[in-house]
């Protein structure tokens, strides 16, 4: 590593000296087992911290409900006040915010720009619907004036994964605070830092102390219990599919909805009348960007087979350019995978791939890559079938296996064979066949010549073990609020007795 590069690094070990959870205001620390940390770029041991526990968990939800009540006690133009100023803040703090999430996750320092700008522009979004929540009025046949209002949940749980910790939690704290919530954020137990970064700077906006707490802690421990916590009323949840299904089952336990944003295995379609160099840059972008620790990551490559060989060769040729190194350094494009955990994941099944017998297409990796860092390098997986393990389960690191199939019919068949549904795409000059395939994938997300572009102003969340509900765009405030129907007599003389309206006007 050069020298600055040496300097950012140690940088990167002094984090994790003191990590708590907001609550209230205040910075607590944890009451139980330690959490350790690790430096995804080498893999050295980082200072860890105590997990949250219980009793900090319930004293962040019995805080939230109190600051949830002083948050819808503004008017709603206030709240988009104090939301806007938010995303002043953030831009403001954006290359420190930036900065940490790097040394934290080993995500590349661009991406974490990007993102902390994004999560202003999200801040931005939402301040602007907090007026903008209207009910309606309904004509009911029995001459009532009949009026829906559309009522914030109360204390919104949001539990975050550690792929991109600051976007994540501005995609889904963001909108339950503009709808009136309060929020409760656990973040992933590897990657707390920025969500309490934000927490802090939700303060300095004006939001009251505990309209965002952030429990630092693990899923087993501090997440269970805030799922147990009375106070909670609705969770939004971003994470793997198993982790997933216990989380919608706990909420079913206690008839709280949930929204659930889980993994995915997405199809990226490729036909022969592509823009083929744009196509394969689109196919690198897709599944290498963020080293492929994407919900949305392209992850199997469809290419119609009268193009297949020459098209992963090209693939792996651009692949081989990415400049994979320190994240830190303004150049790089790719950094490791952020968990140890992760990285064994990935390359079980790497190896999974190999023995089931496909062409192994690798970047080579870095020399000057330190040792012991979670380094995967780009890799394709060529000539896969479509019910191969590495076709079939989420790797969620740089990695995509390339299928071939001979035609429409066959592409939308093997998009739709499998258990996800996030998201895809279609590569062609072909608009009715565009059209058709976009039509025909089940994803809650699709791009034709493109991939990976998100906004928040546009619905997002899945079909299938993807998950279900939607956390941005409009929809989402549906998601975040509940309707409450309020029924307002305008007869002269009520019609109050029994027997007095036909019985199929009474519930
Ligand atoms: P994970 O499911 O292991 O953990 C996610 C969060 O759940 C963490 O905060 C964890 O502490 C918490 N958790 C775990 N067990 C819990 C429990 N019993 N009770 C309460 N909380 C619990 O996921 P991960 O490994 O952190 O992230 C990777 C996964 O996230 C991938 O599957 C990826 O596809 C998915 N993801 C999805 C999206 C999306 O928008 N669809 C976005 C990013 C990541």
């Amino acid at each position: 590593m050069s020298a600055p590069a040496v300097l950012e690094h140690g940088v990167r070990l002094r984090l994790g000296g003191k990590v708590g959870s907001l609550v209230d205001g205040t910075i607590r620390e944890g009451q139980g087992g330690p959490v350790p940390l690790q430096d995804p770029v080498t893999g050295l041991r980082l200072p860890g911290y105590a997990d949250a526990g219980g009793e900090v968990a319930r004293a962040a939800a019995t805080g939230a409900a109190r600051a949830q009540r002083a948050w819808m006690s503004l008017t709603a133009a206030e709240r988009g006040r104090r939301l806007w100023a938010l995303g002043g803040l953030i831009r403001r703090d954006a290359e420190a915010l930036a900065r940490l999430e790097c040394a934290n996750t080993g995500k590349p320092i661009r991406d974490c720009r990007a993102e902390a700008a994004r999560v202003a522009e999200m801040a931005e979004y939402w301040a602007g619907w907090c007026d903008k929540i209207e009910g309606r009025t309904i004509p009911v046949p029995t001459g009532h004036l009949v009026y829906v209002r559309r009522e914030p949940c109360g204390v919104v749980l949001a539990i975050t994964p550690w792929n991109a910790p600051l976007f994540t939690c501005g995609w889904n704290v963001l909108p339950a605070l503009a709808a009136g919530n309060a929020v409760v954020l656990k973040p992933s137990e590897h990657t707390p830092l920025t969500s309490v970064a934000f927490g802090r700077l939700a303060i300095q906006a004006g939001l009251p102390e505990g309209a965002v707490q952030v429990v630092a802690g693990l899923g087993v421990t501090s997440g269970a219990a805030l799922l147990a916590a009375p106070e909670v009323s609705m969770v939004t949840f971003v994470g793997g599919p198993a982790t997933g299904a216990q989380i919608a089952a706990a909420c079913a336990a206690r008839t709280v909805p949930c929204v659930l944003e889980l993994g995915g295995k997405s199809a990226n379609i490729v036909f022969d009348d592509a823009d083929l160099p744009v196509a394969v840059q689109g196919a690198q972008q897709a599944i290498f960007a963020g080293s492929g620790q994407s919900c949305v990551a392209g992850s199997r490559l469809l290419v119609q087979a009268s193009i297949h060989d020459r098209f992963v060769e090209a693939l792996a040729k651009a692949s081989r350019r990415i400049a994979l190194g320190d994240p830190l350094l303004p150049e790089t494009e790719a950094g490791p995978v952020c968990t140890a955990r992760q990285f064994e994941h990935v390359s079980s099944l790497l190896e999974a791939g190999a023995k089931e017998g496909a062409r192994v297409l690798a970047a080579p990796r870095g020399e000057a890559l330190p040792k012991g860092g979670f380094w995967v390098p780009p890799t394709i997986l060529a000539g896969v079938e479509n019910d191969a393990r590495v076709a079939q389960e989420e790797i969620f690191g740089p990695v995509v296996a390339a299928i071939p199939f001979t035609d429409e019919v066959e592409a939308v068949a093997l998009a739709n064979a499998t258990r996800f549904g996030l998201a895809g795409a279609v590569w062609t000059r072909d608009v009715g066949r565009a059209h058709r395939v976009a039509a025909g994938v089940r994803a809650g997300t699709f791009w034709v010549n493109g991939y990976r572009t998100i906004h928040v102003s546009a619905p997002f969340g899945g079909f299938g073990a993807s998950g279900h509900g939607r956390s941005s765009g409009q929809e989402a405030l549906n998601a975040y609020t509940q309707a409450k129907a309020v029924w307002v007599e305008t007869a002269a003389v009520p019609a109050l007795g029994f027997g007095h309206r036909p019985p199929g006007d009474l519930r």
